[in-house]
């Protein structure tokens, strides 16, 4: 019998987790599949309840990690088998290489004498990097990484220099006895490219809801400023189109929950940029839950936001905007109303949605975990359902009770 815990995923749920159980005696290891920790928390500009950076939780988070021995992570790595039952699991977990040692060194300078650019998916193809980054605000560990399969061989010869780096560094696995496991890998956003009729991937400046946290995040690719990535000119005019693929049975069967109130939140940040800017969210129900009704309340009293109900069939490019069609419910007619930028508020998608796992077939239809207790597995996060993130702690605390009564064999 083990009485370590391991927790898969190392975002806002991952670590909630494995504090609770660090901090009450447990060892607990997290394995992360990206190079840092703090998941999509990280790429917010701001997070509900408070409406805080993301740095007001997560470095409070790192520095309980910091100062508990108990909690082991490792970045870039994932779970490649799992075997044994609750009290005793195997866990073999493959690590990749970083090339870069441990010590925090600032390779900004070194990075940017690369010569290849490559997409950089933190900011959601709103900007490129180079294969040498750190690109995560508040980076935890507070080390660069190295894609080196981007690199050119001038970029082999350079880096080969450096004391920092160690380009023979290779992948290596490790094996861990555990008693219990929390899955926290969190969530994604859909793929708004399947969402051809919203425009998606065709019309510069149809964005998704992250890349508009992105846009508006101080550490983002244009410092905070909310433009069209057309032109780079401030909108004068935003819509959001609600539901962008959730609700609906061709893409995600359910209701993402966060979506209504990213909304809300990112009208805000428009108005608060621009004063003048009128924003219209195109909406079939608005769901602000507990609490959140009279953020939405607040938020919707201001005139230069207008919540027209109705299913927008359509958005292309126009002549200078991004035309939307709407079928207005209210009105009962169906029209098409120009705006400078729009917002798909795309919705969320467990991250083992169409994902093969070592955990056999724990996962419903949609890629939600649903594992159980009798096998020493609990889910926690956004692993389980759609949450936000308050939700997601305290779903992540119920995971690390659950994990330590197995551990104690109850
Ligand atoms: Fe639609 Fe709102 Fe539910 Fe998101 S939270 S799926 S926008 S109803």
């Amino acid at each position: 019998m083990s009485n370590s815990i391991l927790v898969v995923g190392g975002g806002f749920s991952g670590i909630t987790a494995a504090l609770e159980a660090a901090e009450v005696g447990y060892e607990v290891f997290i394995v992360e599949k990206g190079p840092y920790l703090g998941g999509r928390v990280a790429q917010l500009n701001k997070y509900f309840p408070k409406l805080c950076p993301p740095s007001c939780g997560l470095e409070i988070q790192f520095q309980r990690i910091k100062k508990n021995p108990n909690v082991k992570f490792f970045t870039l790595a994932e779970v490649t088998s799992v075997s044994g039952s609750a009290g005793n699991y195997t866990v073999k977990v493959k690590i990749k290489p970083r090339y870069v040692g441990p010590a925090g060194a600032d390779l900004h300078e070194l990075a940017q004498e690369l010569s290849a650019d490559v997409p950089n998916p933190f900011e959601f193809g709103l900007s490129n990097r180079k294969a040498l980054y750190m690109d995560v605000p508040f980076a935890f560990p507070y080390r660069y990484v190295l894609d080196r399969d981007k690199l050119t061989r001038d970029d082999e010869n350079l880096l080969a220099k450096s004391i920092y780096l160690d380009l023979n560094d290779t992948e290596r696995e490790i094996e861990l006895t555990v008693g219990s496991i929390v899955l926290a890998t969190g969530w994604k956003p859909y793929d708004v490219t399947n969402l051809s009729n919203l425009g998606a991937g065709s019309v510069a400046d149809c964005i998704s809801n992250m890349q508009m946290e992105r846009l508006a995040a101080a550490s983002g690719p244009t410092g905070g400023q909310i433009v069209r990535p057309s032109d780079g000119k401030a909108p004068k005019s935003v819509a959001f189109v609600q539901c962008a693929g959730s609700r609906d049975q061709n893409h995600l069967n359910y209701c993402s929950y966060i979506c209504c109130m990213a909304s809300l939140k990112q009208a805000r940040y428009v108005r608060e940029q621009y004063p003048d800017a009128k924003v219209t969210i195109f909406y079939i129900d608005l769901r602000t839950p507990e609490r959140y009704q009279k953020f939405a309340q607040v938020t919707l009293a201001d005139d230069g936001i207008t919540a027209v109900k109705g299913k927008v069939a359509a958005v292309e490019q126009g002549a200078g905007q991004v035309l939307v069609t709407v079928e207005d419910a209210v009105r009962g007619a169906k029209y098409q109303q120009g705006f400078d930028l729009v917002v798909l508020a795309t919705g969320m998608q467990p991250s083992l949605a169409g994902e093969k796992t070592p955990f056999g077939a724990m996962v419903d239809e949609d890629g939600f975990v649903i594992a159980g207790a009798e096998q020493g597995i609990f889910a926690a996060g956004c692993a389980k359902k759609p949450l936000d993130v308050m939700k997601s702690a305290q779903s992540a605390t119920g995971a690390a009770l659950k994990a330590i009564q197995t551990v104690r064999g109850r």
